[in-house]
C-alpha cells in the first residue's frame, strides 16, 4: 500500500486541508478508483472503505491484485470540518453554497478540438491518447477556491480509471446507483452484487457530478470520433448510494466492500478465491428521466404510508402532510408507478421540499435531474 497526500490549501492558508489517497496493487495500466463520501456528511461509505482497505492490503499482499487499486476513504477533508451550530455539514460548501458534487471539469467538449488528427485505428491506442489528452485538460483547469483544488485533485486521481466508484448516500433510502445510459451492460453486475433497488441510468444528468465528468466523456467523444476511429468505452463509472444516512453498520459496511470486491474480480481488476454465481438482481435498470420527485405542497408534519423500496402504482398515497396549527392533513401521491426508493430525513418539512422520490418506467422529465 503505497500513500499518497495532496494539499489541497493554498500556502501560507490559516486552515489547510489534505487529502489522502491509499494505492494497492502494481503500477499498471488498469485502474480502479473509488472514493467515499465526497458528500461529507454521508457516513456508510467511510465505513466500506474501512473494510475495503484491509481486504485490499491482504489481496495485495497475496499479489491477488491485476491493477492499481485507488482507494480515497475520506474524499472531502473541507466538508468534514464543517458543523453547523452542532450538525455536521457535508453536502455544500459553507463559503460558497456549491455542492461539493457538482460542477466537475466535463473535458469532452475541449477534447473533440485537441484530438482531432490525433486518433488511429487502433482502439487500444485512442483509449492511451484519449486519457493523456484528459489529463491535460484537466493540468489546465485553474481552481479559483479550494473546494475547486479538492474537485480538481479528485478528477486527476479518477480520469484515467477503467471503473470509478463513488459512495454516497441518501436520507432515506435502500440501495440505489446512477450511471451512464451506454454503461447499462457494464454496471448490470454491480446493480445485481450491490442488490440495488434503483439504478437509475442517463446519458447527462445536467449538473456535472463526479462519476459523469469521468465517463461521459467516451461516449460523447465515441459519437463525435466514432465514424472515423474506434473509440471504446474507457471508464464505468457509478455513484452507489449506500442506503440512508443512518444506515452505518459493520455489518451492512462489510457485505458492501465484499460485493464490490466481487465486482472488481468480474472485472479482471483482481482474484477471488470463491467465484459464486452473480445473485439476481432486484431491479431492471431504468431511466433516470422515469424518477418523480415527490413535492412537499404546504408545510407540516411528514408521515410515511409507504415504506422505502415498494412498489407503487400511480395514485398511491406516499405521505401525509398534517399542518400543526389547523390539525388539516393532506396526502402526497404518487404520480407514476414504480419503486418509492429515497425519502427524507426529516419528519416537518417546508413547502417545496423534497420528500421522496419513485423510480418509474417511462422517462418525463429533462434538464437537471439530480437534486440540489
Ligand atoms: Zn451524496
Amino acid at each position: 500500500m503505497r500513500v499518497q497526500k495532496h494539499a489541497i490549501s493554498a500556502p501560507h492558508s490559516s486552515a489547510a486541508y489534505e487529502l489522502s489517497s491509499f494505492h494497492f496493487g502494481p503500477c499498471v495500466e488498469k485502474r480502479v478508483y473509488i472514493q467515499a463520501s465526497l458528500h461529507a456528511d454521508e457516513v456508510p461509505g467511510m465505513l466500506v472503505a474501512q473494510f475495503l482497505r484491509r481486504r485490499l492490503i491482504d489481496l495485495e499482499a497475496a499479489r491477488k491484485l491485476r491493477a492499481e487499486i485507488v482507494l480515497v476513504p475520506a474524499a472531502n477533508p473541507i466538508g468534514l470540518s464543517q458543523a453547523l451550530h452542532g450538525a455536521p455539514f457535508g453536502r455544500f460548501d459553507l463559503r460558497t453554497g456549491v455542492n461539493f458534487n457538482r460542477a466537475y471539469k466535463h473535458v469532452a467538449d475541449e477534447l473533440k478540438l485537441t484530438l482531432e488528427g490525433q486518433l488511429g485505428d487502433d482502439a487500444a491506442a485512442n483509449v492511451r491518447i484519449i486519457r493523456r489528452h484528459a489529463r491535460a485538460a484537466l493540468g489546465a483547469w485553474r481552481p479559483a477556491d479550494d473546494s475547486e483544488v479538492l474537485k480538481k485533485t479528485l478528477l486527476e486521481l479518477a480520469i484515467g480509471a477503467d471503473i470509478v466508484l463513488d459512495l454516497h448516500c441518501d436520507n432515506e433510502a435502500v440501495l440505489h446507483i446512477y450511471s451512464g445510459t451506454p454503461l447499462a451492460a457494464a454496471i448490470a453486475p454491480l446493480s445485481a452484487l450491490m442488490a440495488s433497488h434503483a439504478t437509475l441510468l442517463t446519458t447527462a444528468s445536467g449538473g456535472e457530478p463526479f462519476d459523469e465528468a469521468c465517463s461521459r466523456l467516451w461516449w460523447e467523444l465515441a459519437q463525435h470520433f466514432g465514424q472515423r476511429h474506434p473509440v471504446p468505452s474507457g471508464c464505468v463509472a457509478a455513484t452507489i448510494e449506500l442506503r440512508g444516512e443512518r444506515d452505518v453498520s459493520e455489518q451492512l459496511a462489510e457485505s458492501d466492500a465484499e460485493a464490490i470486491l466481487r465486482y472488481l474480480a468480474i472485472n479482471n481488476m483482481l482474484d477471488l478465491d470463491d467465484a459464486q454465481p452473480l445473485p439476481a438482481p432486484l431491479c431492471a435498470a431504468t431511466e433516470l428521466e422515469a424518477v418523480q420527485p415527490l413535492i412537499a405542497p404546504h408545510a407540516g408534519v411528514l408521515l410515511y404510508r409507504k415504506a422505502l423500496g415498494e412498489r407503487v402504482e400511480a395514485g398511491s398515497v406516499i405521505a401525509e402532510l398534517i399542518d400543526p396549527v389547523s390539525g388539516q392533513s393532506s396526502q402526497v401521491c404518487a404520480g407514476v408507478a414504480g419503486v418509492f426508493f429515497a425519502r427524507s430525513a426529516f419528519r416537518h418539512v417546508l413547502r417545496g421540499m423534497n420528500i421522496g422520490k419513485i423510480a418509474g418506467r417511462t422517462a418525463f422529465r429533462e434538464g437537471k435531474l439530480l437534486s440540489l
